[in-house]
């Protein structure tokens, strides 16, 4: 059996033509840069999110950047993220000269954790990101409070769950990445909406913030050689955009296979005492851009190798917490404050998840895993 992390191909052959054809547009266009579909791609995305302000941009990365340098920020101003995040979330507070305050996460939905955010704000606290991981948001309505009593910035950093939604308390619904100040995401090929190279989007209702983003992705660039800010060179080409506008329209149907994917996996793995399935928040979606399981005395080594030898790929999401990285280092911080970080590190194990998984792969999957434990 043929097991991918991702399968990328697969669904690439289901929208192969309308692909093909949108593609063979922009060439004959010739509008690599800021073509009409990089503005189309732009309003279809407004439009589903129901947001005001869509700002394309070449990465997520570059979009968490700039949504930082929009904040007028100043040098040793503290932002909070979790420990427990892909890099990038962290990588920008350092490169802009701000500084990464993490806290730890909570152990059973690996979001950051309400109290510990509470406890790491100073009065050089700024801002605060949370990270929708794995495809579920942390908790928005407890972050939004928090940020409204300290008057802190939230940056959402959605790269891993567009088109999940936060339900408030009084049945409010909203899109992952419209409820803080600003909101960031990336369509990195693996992503939920991810476009075949780099390509990324930052979102916002406030359209002072937005028309301050546009120039910045764009070197600041007010009029045609006349400049505002010191932005970036950010922008999402013609051909991304193309693709994403045939993607988007997918998005919903993306995910519903995602989640049947994520639910067949949990029946298979619901009895097995060493094994703890993703725990999903009663106030938001799951699209489950990774599927992670969290293990119980079990030997992820031995049993990363045995995967590995039935041909079965795996992800580690994240092997190490982010405060233990030697780039950033903070005395403020104290290994036992990240208790769970820690351990999650050492026993979380992400599975094949993507739209093309069949039952009978998912099956395989968890058989094998099975097998192995209880060996
Ligand atoms: C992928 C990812 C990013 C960065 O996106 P790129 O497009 O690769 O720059 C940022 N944050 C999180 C949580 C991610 O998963």
């Amino acid at each position: 059996m043929k097991l991918q992390m991702v399968d990328l191909g697969g669904q690439f052959k289901k929208i192969e033509k309308e692909v093909d054809l949108a593609i063979k547009e922009v060439l004959n266009s010739s509008a690599f840069i800021n073509g009409p579909k990089v503005h189309e791609f732009q309003h279809q995305l407004e439009k589903y999110l129901d947001i005001k302000h869509v700002i394309p941009c070449a990465n997520g990365t570059d979009a968490l950047q700039v949504a930082l340098m929009a904040l007028d920020l100043k040098q040793g101003d503290e932002i909070i993220c979790p420990d427990f995040t892909f890099v990038a979330t962290a990588e920008v507070v350092k490169l802009l000269g701000l500084k990464a305050i993490f806290v730890d996460v909570d152990k059973d939905t690996f979001l950051i954790d309400i109290d510990k955010i509470r406890a790491a704000i100073t009065p050089n606290t700024r801002a605060i990101i949370p990270v929708h991981l794995f495809g579920q948001c942390a908790n928005m309505e407890a972050i939004q409070e928090i940020a409204a009593e300290n008057n802190l910035y939230v940056i959402e950093d959605t790269a891993q769950a567009i088109g999940a939604a936060f339900t408030f308390e009084n049945g409010t619904k909203q899109k992952a990445g419209t409820i803080g100040t600003i909101g960031t995401t990336s369509f990195f090929p693996s992503k939920n909406l991810g476009c075949y190279g780099d390509g990324g989007a930052i979102f916002t209702n406030d359209d002072k913030l937005a028309e301050k983003m546009r120039k910045m992705v764009n070197h600041g660039m007010e009029d045609r050689y006349y400049y505002k800010y010191i932005g970036v060179n950010s922008r999402l080409d013609t051909l991304q955009a193309a693709v994403l506008s045939i993607k988007l329209k997918h998005l919903q149907s993306y995910n519903a296979s995602r989640i049947e994917a994520a639910n067949y996996y949990d029946t298979l793995f619901k009895h097995e005492e060493k094994i703890s399935i993703p725990i999903r928040t009663n106030n938001s979606s799951h699209i489950f851009h990774q599927y992670t399981l969290k293990l119980n005395d079990v030997d992820r080594d031995k049993l990363c190798v045995y995967l590995q030898e039935k041909g079965i790929p795996f992800g580690i999401y994240y092997p190490v917490p982010l405060h233990l990285h030697k780039p950033y280092f903070d005395e403020r911080f104290v290994n036992e404050n990240f208790s769970n970080t820690n351990s999650l590190c050492k026993r979380v194990l992400s599975l094949p998840m993507h739209t093309e998984l069949t039952e009978d792969q998912i099956a395989f999957i968890s058989n094998a895993i099975i097998e192995f434990i209880n060996g």
